[in-house]
């Protein structure tokens, strides 16, 4: 598949990157840009803090940690599904932990150099609101652990 790169001024200025790549297949998704003060409005403090600033809410505090109903994940920010209930494990770790996304279109993957570590960030693909990061030591085939805010997330249970 060919990778396209180029630079994208109005991503730029929202999280500080100065290159951006994607798929040309990406090029479908609408992405959705706001101000930060229109993210301001939409968001409670601690979901602006996490999604807008890459801000990680305290281990065992997220309201979704414990959340194994069945039912789906979106998108806290701009409402995109992200993950399925089935994916979702317990890891242990005090986030709410998922081996895969529900598409892998939904979510971006970056290099985290941050806070002297090398980790893989992931974010929201439609609204670039950071989720939190994926770590390869997860349970599943892909052995993928997919540690997410639940400040970033919002669920919806599943009627039987
Ligand atoms: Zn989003």
């Amino acid at each position: 598949m060919v990778k396209t790169c180029l630079n994208e001024s109005t991503l730029t200025a929202a999280n500080g990157l100065d290159h951006f790549c994607f798929y040309p297949h990406l090029l479908i998704m609408e992405k959705m840009i706001l101000t930060d003060e229109e993210w301001r409005q939409r968001l409670s403090p601690e979901q602006f803090h996490v999604l807008r600033e890459a801000g990680t809410e305290r281990a065992f505090t997220g309201s979704l940690n414990a959340e194994y109903r069945d039912g789906e994940f979106y998108c806290a920010g701009c409402n995109s599904k992200l993950f399925e209930a089935e994916t979702k494990f317990d890891s242990g770790c005090g986030w709410p932990s998922f081996t895969a996304p529900t598409q892998t279109e939904a979510v971006t993957e970056i290099v985290d150099l941050s806070h002297g570590m090398q980790r893989t960030e992931v974010r929201c693909s439609t609204c670039d609101g950071h989720l939190g990061h994926v770590f390869p030591d997860g349970p599943g085939e892909n052995g993928l652990r997919y540690c997410m805010n639940s400040a970033s997330l919002s669920f919806e249970a599943k009627e039987d």
